[in-house]
This record gives structure tokens, sequence and C-alpha cells, in this order.
């Protein structure tokens, strides 16, 4: 392919982006700065429109195709050698029907439009935990969030979506619209079309909410951890919770004297009324003897983009993930043990409470089969490009460690948490037989030559599993 032919995709009305173009290297950059390829062409696109052009021209040149949502997966999906990235970071627009209690958000927003359009209305839906994260990817792998043990997962609330399929074609998928794909939406990935806009349903949260993290120190993991087992057993449905353990961020809320100092987190919000919510809590910022206790009444949106600057663009990442299905003492020895022994003080592990209404939807509902894991862990080691040489190959070898120190406790896993050297069979792990069986069936009416395969990828002839 010429560089001319690049230039000129009939029928886009969007920016193409080659490697003579000024832009190219930020165009090109992802979340995670370890991932360095060099596409062809990006195909910047305003709408639509320009989706179904930029598919039909990858088709016709048989380019290699990405889909760019957020940018936000560890993996670097976003993003391809020589072929094509459909662009959609343009397409970040988010509309709110109030009375409906429903939202319109195109395929490139990031979490952070969502909750500021949402909660004008004083309404929101179970996103990410990072503002700048994508709706795209996040939304298609399942979405956890703190809303999640209140209003279910982000697909979860998933009323209907607008696909170009592989074969260029707009179409919807709902309930009653191609059910089959609209079934496979709901965790299947990027792997059925490029969605063009999500509509989804809200629910009354904030605007004030209680929120924040209570940190201890690292020596205290253990009873900590312990404590908290017992505490989230009997918590109320709309307290989400997260547990973090490294070193304090040095956020400019907290004491300079105790930045990157190491320590245990619990970071909670609750989704409900104030005074609810200080009494949620008050039996965990009573607990031991904590460093700081950043609990409190503050904006949703504020919480939501509170922890946006711990993990920012550009600094190197990998990712080590699993579900566990409980917080045995052996799990949380395992935890504690482990979570401190990374090099880079920007290295954490933070496990996800789940349940209630995520597992009260039932396996083959969605294409998010692991309903039931009490808890999911994300071992995620950072550090800063310029300490490749010397982080980089630790950093990874922690976080195998961590997880391998985890294989007998391990159930299932997220797929939106799976690395690049991840191996494939991880995929097959996330969904198991019959939902990796159906979402292959839907794959091969949809895109049965495998177009959208830079993704966390569902084989179509995988069927006889
Ligand atoms: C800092 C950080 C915090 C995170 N926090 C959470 C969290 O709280 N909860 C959670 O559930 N996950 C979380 N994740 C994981 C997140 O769900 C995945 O990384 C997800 O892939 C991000 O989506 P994206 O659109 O930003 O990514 P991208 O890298 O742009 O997309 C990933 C893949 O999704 C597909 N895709 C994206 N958009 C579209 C679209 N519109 N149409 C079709 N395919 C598309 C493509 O296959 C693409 O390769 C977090 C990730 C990071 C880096």
């Amino acid at each position: 392919m010429t560089a001319q032919t690049t230039n000129q995709i009939p029928r886009f009305r969007g920016e193409v982006i080659t490697a003579q173009h000024r832009e190219y290297d930020v165009a090109r950059a992802v979340w995670n700065g370890t991932v360095d390829r060099r596409p062809a062409v990006i195909a910047r696109c305003g709408g639509t429109t320009d989706v179904a052009a930029a598919v039909s021209f990858a088709r016709e040149h048989d380019l290699e195709v990405a889909v760019r949502g957020g940018a936000h997966n560890v993996a670097g999906t976003a993003v391809c050698d020589d072929g094509i990235v459909i662009d959609l970071s343009a397409m970040r627009g988010a509309s709110v029907d109030p009375i409906q209690r429903t939202a319109l958000v195109q395929g490139g927003s990031l979490w952070r439009d969502v909750d500021h359009a949402t909660q004008a209305h004083g309404l929101a839906t179970t996103g990410g935990i990072v503002g700048h994260t994508g709706v795209g990817g996040l939304r298609l792998g399942g979405g956890i969030g703190w809303l999640m043990r209140k209003h279910g997962l982000t697909i979860d609330n998933l009323v209907e979506a607008e696909v170009v399929t592989a074969e260029g074609e707009i179409i919807r998928a709902s309930a009653d619209d191609h059910p089959d794909l609209f079934w496979a939406l709901r965790g299947g990935g990027g792997n059925f079309g490029v969605v063009t806009s999500f509509r989804f349903a809200l629910h009354p949260v904030g605007p004030t909410v209680v929120a924040g993290p209570v940190f201890w120190a690292a020596e205290d993991t253990t009873d900590v951890v312990r404590f908290y087992r017992e505490f989230v057993a009997g918590a109320p449905d709309e307290l989400g919770n997260v547990i973090r353990l490294g070193t304090i961020p040095p956020l400019p809320v907290v004491d300079v004297d105790l930045h990157f100092r190491p320590a245990v987190a619990v970071v909670s919000c609750y989704a409900g009324p104030v005074e609810a919510g200080e009494r949620a809590v008050r039996a965990l910022r009573r607990f031991g003897t904590p460093l700081v206790d950043l609990v409190g009444p503050t904006r949703y949106v504020d919480h939501q983009s509170g922890l946006d600057d711990t993990v920012p663009h550009g600094w190197h990442y990998y990712w080590k993930a699993t579900n566990l299905a409980g917080l045995s003492d052996d799990v949380i020895d395992i935890v504690a043990e482990h979570a401190y022994d990374a090099a880079s003080p920007r290295s954490y592990a933070a496990i996800f409470h789940m349940g209630v209404a995520v597992a009260r939807v039932s396996r083959d509902a969605t294409a998010y089969p692991v309903r039931d894991a009490e808890h999911n862990i994300i071992i995620g080691a950072a550090w800063l490009p310029e300490q490749n040489v010397t982080l980089g190959t630790t950093e990874a070898a922690w976080a195998r460690q961590f997880l391998e120190a985890l294989q007998p406790h391990r159930a299932g896993v997220y797929v939106n948490f799976l690395d690049s050297d991840d191996d494939p069979s991880r995929v097959h792990e996330a969904y198991g037989d019959a939902t990796y069986r159906r979402l292959a069936e839907v794959k091969a009416e949809y895109d049965p030559e495998n177009v959208f395969h830079i993704n966390k990828n569902i084989q179509p002839e995988a069927t006889d599993l």
C-alpha cells in the first residue's frame, strides 16, 4: 500500500494519520508505554459512517485491523504494526435522557466523559474506577467498578449498541434486535464489530457520596485484610470496596512524609445517602491505627477521577490477574508476602470486591460467566520509562511470581485484565467451555474471517471444543 492510497479512504470524512503526519507518534501511543507499534494508517473517525468506510477500506486492502477506544488495554491491542487503526478517540459524545434514565455514549468515550454527562442529572452507571479508561473496551469485556454490587456490571446495564460489522454494515443489537450479537457484546470483547455507540441504563447516584481510601502500614496487612473479609461479608449492596496494596501514592491530599510509604488501603464508595454511607464505613475507619483516612463526603465525579494520577498514560505497565473464590487465610498470607516485594514504588496490587448484583445474573445470560467469584485481583507492575532497563524485567517477574503463588486459589480470570504475554488459553479460561463455544458461533456468523482479531481473540472455527 502506498502513502497515496493510505491518504485516500473513500467515503471517509475523518482524519487520516500516516507516518508523515506531525501527530503520528502521539496518535499511535497507547496508555501502556511499553507498546511501540507503527500502523500504516490511523483512521481517526468522526462518526459511524467513517467507521464503516474504514472497515471497508481495510477489507479491500487486506489490512490488519486494530480498534482504538480509550487505548487502555494493557496488552496494547488498540494499535497494530503495518495495518490500520480504526481510531474512535474523536467520538466521545455522551447524551443523557433523564426521564428514561438512559445515556447514549459514543464508542470512543472515556469514563470521565460519561460521568460528567450523567452526574449533571444525579445519575450514573457502573463504570471503571479510573476516569481516563475507555468505555469501549471496558464495556465490551464486562465492566467492574464501584457501583457493580448495587447495579451490576457495566454490561448488565447495556440496553443497545450500534455496531459496524466486518462487512462494513451498520446494525443495532439489543434484546430484540440481533439478540445473539447483543449477548456476545456483553463480555465477548471487540470480536464482533466496531461499536460506535452504546445506550445504557442509569441509576440515581450522588452527586455527593461517602468515598475515599483508608491507609494502614504494610506490616498491618494480614490483620487489615482479615478484618476486611468479615467487614465486606456483611456490607450493604451500596458499598463498593477495593483493596490496594503497594505504596501510598504521592497525591496532593496526602502528607509528603507518607509519599511512597508501603501501605495497604481499602478504598470505598457508598452509592446511597451520605448518612447511611458514614454508618457503612464506620467500622472500617475505626479498625487498627490508620496512617491516613481520606474517607468523607465527596462528589462522585471527583471520586471517579481520584485514582487517575496513580496510573498515568505513558508509564510502563505489566499485569497479571485472576479471580479469587474467597479471601482464605492462605490467600491473605500469600498477598501479604508478595505485595510489597516489587522494586518499583509505583507497582501495586488491587483486589475488587464482587458479588450481590454481579452474582445475581445467571452464567449464561451474558458472555461474562464467572459471576460467583467473590474477589478479583490485579497485580499491576508499573515503572517509569527511563527505569525500563533497571526495573522492567524484575517488575514483570514479581507479577508472575505473585500470580504463580496464587495458583491454587485461582477461579477464572477477567478477560479485560489479560496482558499480551498471557497464554491464549487464558482467554478460554475467562469464558469456560460453554460460553467460549457460544461466542465462537456468534463470531462465525458476524466475523467468519476473523477480521477483528487484534484483541482477546475468539476463534470462529472453535465450535468443537
Ligand atoms: C488504568 C486502568 C484502570 C482500569 N480500571 C478498570 C476498572 O475499574 N474496571 C474494569 O472493568 N476494567 C478496568 N480496566 C481494564 C479495562 O477494562 C480494559 O483495559 C479495557 O480494554 C479498556 O478499554 P479501552 O477502550 O480504554 O481500551 P482499548 O485499548 O482502546 O481497547 C481494547 C480493545 O477493546 C476493543 N474495543 C475498544 N473499543 C471498542 C469499540 N468501541 N468497538 C469495538 N471494539 C472496541 C478492541 O478490541 C480493543 O483492542 C482498567 C484499565 C486501566 C489501564
